[in-house]
């Protein structure tokens, strides 16, 4: 069961998402948390209104220091590497 959010776009890629892919394992992103774009892996979090918005400095520092975070990011980077070699 995948939690599902408000149509909101990738800010990289603008990639239209619906369904979250909550890193933090909670069954319910609240703001603050990080989202990883499926098509991209641009790391995003939600806003107050539950669209994206770019981390800040801190957080961006933060997940590239938290080990669980970064193998999420290196995991959907693999995935979209597998999707757009298999041809
Ligand atoms: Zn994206």
């Amino acid at each position: 069961m995948s939690t599902q959010i408000p149509e909101t776009r990738c800010l990289k890629c603008q990639s239209l998402t619906n369904a979250s892919s909550n890193v933090t394992g909670v069954d319910r992103p609240k703001p603050g948390d990080v989202n990883v774009c499926a098509y991209c892996a641009h790391v995003m979090a939600f806003a107050d209104d539950m669209g994206f918005r770019e981390l800040t400095e801190e957080e961006r520092a933060e997940i590239l220091s938290d080990p669980v975070l970064r193998d999420v990011v290196a995991r959907v980077n693999d995935m979209i590497v597998a999707k757009t070699t298999k041809h």
